[in-house]
């Protein structure tokens, strides 16, 4: 028999106060949403805070919220639980360093339009919704997620399909937030529909933690609706095993039936995940859903988030832990965001060690050394 999974996914784990829901509440969107924990004396009831996790919700009151599905308050355990850290404020949030920064990536500078971002020549990120259901601790947008002045109005959204039309090298737009499937079925639809009708967009990436944070939100209504406007992909964000519960899954496979070709961006994050038993574990997860880990990322330096990074090598060490011992399939790629508007640079594992003329030695991972002769020169026989 298979050693039993340290994190073993019952399906609908539910905190007691909530057991006597019946299931057709629990499994409704609207019903977790209308349910969320928005505020200290709510989450004291459920949760037994520590002292730093109080001081982070006092801290950040009227800064950027907190908020948690009944769902994903479920999977919490104790103060290190890896869903806690990433969804209760903590009072190392309130630390600020000289190399912090409010917008590491530069998207407003690299924004024609307030609502989209354009920084790479053929990709364009768009802002649909300032809203969450959760919102993450280590949000890279805190500046606005949450804050409902950032929310897209009409006009911008019209100026945003405008600069689209007229700037037909964006192929891949991406629609992002907040999260995007914070609007309702309709909303979405008609965002996707005016996508469509731009010829020179190829493909529409739908950004979402739904899939994570409010599982139910994907529904076979949902997807119905939105794969008239495939090809559309879906960029997820799990970034810990204990994320991988049966409803996440089944809404992983729910949009890989509909033909959604689904991916996962993961943070990596200073106690959190920062493991290689834990990248693994979720990458077979992901894999066993049809959704394929794409990025692990560096944290990006945003104000708050200090005590959440890793170091960097953290990341290219994992990778050269998992390469050759995991399914290529399993394994994301590692980038760093580069601060200031840089873009993403990918980081392999040093496995190139010198050249000598025409042979390269390489290293495999246990650190044994191989030749590959490239332009070998013919020899007389
Ligand atoms: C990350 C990002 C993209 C997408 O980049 P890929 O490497 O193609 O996934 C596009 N636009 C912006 C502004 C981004 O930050
Ligand atoms: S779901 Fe995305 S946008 Fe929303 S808080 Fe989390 S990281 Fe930020």
């Amino acid at each position: 028999m298979p050693a039993p999974s340290t994190h073993s996914n019952c399906a609908n784990l539910r905190h007691p106060k909530w057991r006597d829901v019946p299931d057709s509440q629990w499994n409704d969107w609207r019903w977790q949403l209308r349910n969320r924990v928005t505020d200290l004396a709510g989450l004291a009831q459920l949760v037994e805070l520590t002292p730093a996790e109080r001081d982070g919700i006092d801290g950040r009151a009227g800064g950027f919220p907190f908020a948690i599905t009944p769902y994903y308050l479920s999977l919490m355990q104790g103060p290190d639980c890896p869903v806690r850290r990433q969804a209760i404020p903590h009072r190392d949030e309130l630390v600020r360093t000289p190399w912090d920064w409010d917008d590491p990536l530069a998207e407003e500078e690299h924004s024609p339009v307030p609502i989209l971002s354009h920084r790479y020549p053929d990709r364009a990120l768009l802002y649909v919704t300032h809203n969450c259901p959760v919102y993450c601790r280590h949000c890279t947008r805190q500046r606005k997620v949450g804050d409902a002045r950032s929310a897209p109005s009409r006009d911008q959204l019209a100026a945003a399909y405008d600069y689209l039309r007229r700037t037909p090298q964006v192929r891949d737009v991406l629609v992002s937030g907040g999260d995007p499937l914070s609007l309702s079925d309709t909303r979405l639809e008609q965002i996707l529909a005016e996508l469509r009708s731009i010829d020179s967009v190829e493909v529409i990436r739908l950004c979402t933690r739904n899939p994570v944070t409010l599982p139910q939100r994907i529904t076979p209504q949902l997807c119905e609706r939105l794969r008239r406007y495939h090809p559309i992909l879906v960029s997820t964000h799990f970034n810990h095993p204990r994320e991988g519960t049966a409803e996440a899954g089944r809404a992983l496979e729910l949009l890989a039936d509909a033909g959604f070709s689904c991916g996962n961006q993961m943070v990596l994050l200073q106690g959190i995940n920062d493991n290689a038993e834990a990248v693994a574990e979720l990458g077979r997860w992901l894999l066993r859903h049809r959704c394929r880990p794409y990025y692990m990322f560096q944290c990006d330096p945003v104000a708050g988030t200090a005590h959440l990074r890793t170091k960097v090598e953290t990341g290219t060490n994992i990778l050269d832990r998992l390469r050759g011992q995991l399914s290529g399939l399993a394994l994301p790629k590692f980038v760093v965001d580069l601060p200031g508007g840089g873009g993403k640079v990918s980081l392999t594992p040093q496995r190139l060690l010198r050249r000598e003329g025409d042979k390269l030695v390489f290293r495999d991972q246990r650190g044994r050394e191989y030749n590959y002769v490239d332009r070998p020169k013919p020899v007389e026989l």
